[in-house]
């Protein structure tokens, strides 16, 4: 089979950059086009250069349209705005589209699901093997101890993170509710201050640091009496998200259409 033409969106950013090093890495892929927003000052730049590779011969543009035409696949880290623009444009090229882009709110999902009636779309807060490893051993440890347990998550990301709870930790926390059997959001506490009064039972708690270059770390802590079991993941190096968002694509390449998730593509919902 010939490589999968693969387009990077965001390509200047933290994951962008991390996702062309991945594509140029890894066997079955290439990289069809780079783009930026309108305006950015990674326009006509190389690729392979702004992300600390030697040239490409790929240079930075900001239309996605004529890149999607030539492209199989689109990897997408940006922003829920950015990513819902792009996943129209792929279903309009009836292409894979991955997106890692996380920080979306109600109602964004839904243009996501017409858009995946055309496209394959797969969407995963983290696209990490241990990451969504995890999420299936939290949901295993939710059900097996119950509501008698606490559940609390807490998560560190880099100070440029600009949404929080992270999508990581709000990954954790459907695992955990799935687990349960209940809906996360009529059980989730994002924030505590003040004068809280005492934790109601069955919540799933949420905490969040900032700060330096942390990757992402998270731990899910399930708090019984006089006893206390905690499922933590440590990620050291974006490349394993990227080379995530890669596997996902060469996945998806013989898919129907539809919106799957990262489960989907390990195989943890098997
Ligand atoms: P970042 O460094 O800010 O990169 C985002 C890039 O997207 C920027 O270069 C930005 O350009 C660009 N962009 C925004 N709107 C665009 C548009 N309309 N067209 C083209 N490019 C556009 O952020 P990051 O750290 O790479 O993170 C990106 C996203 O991935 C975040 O939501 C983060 O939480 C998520 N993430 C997910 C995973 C996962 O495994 N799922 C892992 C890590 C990060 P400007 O700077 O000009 O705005």
């Amino acid at each position: 089979m010939t490589d999968m033409r693969l387009v990077v969106v965001g390509a200047a950013g933290r994951m962008g950059q991390a996702l062309v090093r991945a594509v140029t890495a890894m066997d079955g892929v290439t990289l069809s086009a780079a783009i930026e927003r309108e305006g950015s000052a990674a326009l006509g730049r190389d690729a392979g250069e702004l992300a600390g590779l030697g040239p490409l011969g790929v240079r930075i543009t900001d239309d996605p349209l004529t890149a999607f035409a030539a492209s199989e696949g689109v990897l997408d880290f940006t922003t829920p705005k950015a990513s819902l623009w792009f996943a129209e444009l792929a279903a309009q090229a009836r292409i894979v589209h991955i997106i890692g882009t996380t920080g979306w709110v109600d109602g964004e999902l839904e243009p996501l699901k017409a858009a995946a009636r055309h496209a394959r779309l797969v969407k995963s807060g983290n696209m990490s093997l241990g990451v969504n490893l995890l999420a299936a051993l939290v949901r295993k440890a939710a059900a097996a101890l119950g509501p008698d347990f606490d559940l609390e998550i807490v998560e560190m990301h880099h100070r440029h993170k600009v949404d929080a709870p992270s999508g990581t930790a709000l990954l954790l926390g459907e695992a955990a509710a799935a687990g349960r059997g209940i809906a996360l959001a009529e059980h989730s506490v994002r924030v505590r201050d003040g004068h809280t009064g005492p934790r109601p039972a069955g919540d799933i708690g949420f905490a969040t640091l900032r700060g330096g270059s942390v990757v992402g770390d998270h731990t899910v802590i399930l708090a019984g009496d006089g006893e206390r079991v905690e499922l933590s993941h440590k990620a050291e190096d974006r490349q394993i998200f990227a080379r995530g968002a890669v596997k996902a694509a060469l996945w998806a390449r013989d898919k129907k259409p539809g919106l799957y998730s990262m489960a989907d593509v390990l195989g943890l919902n098997d």
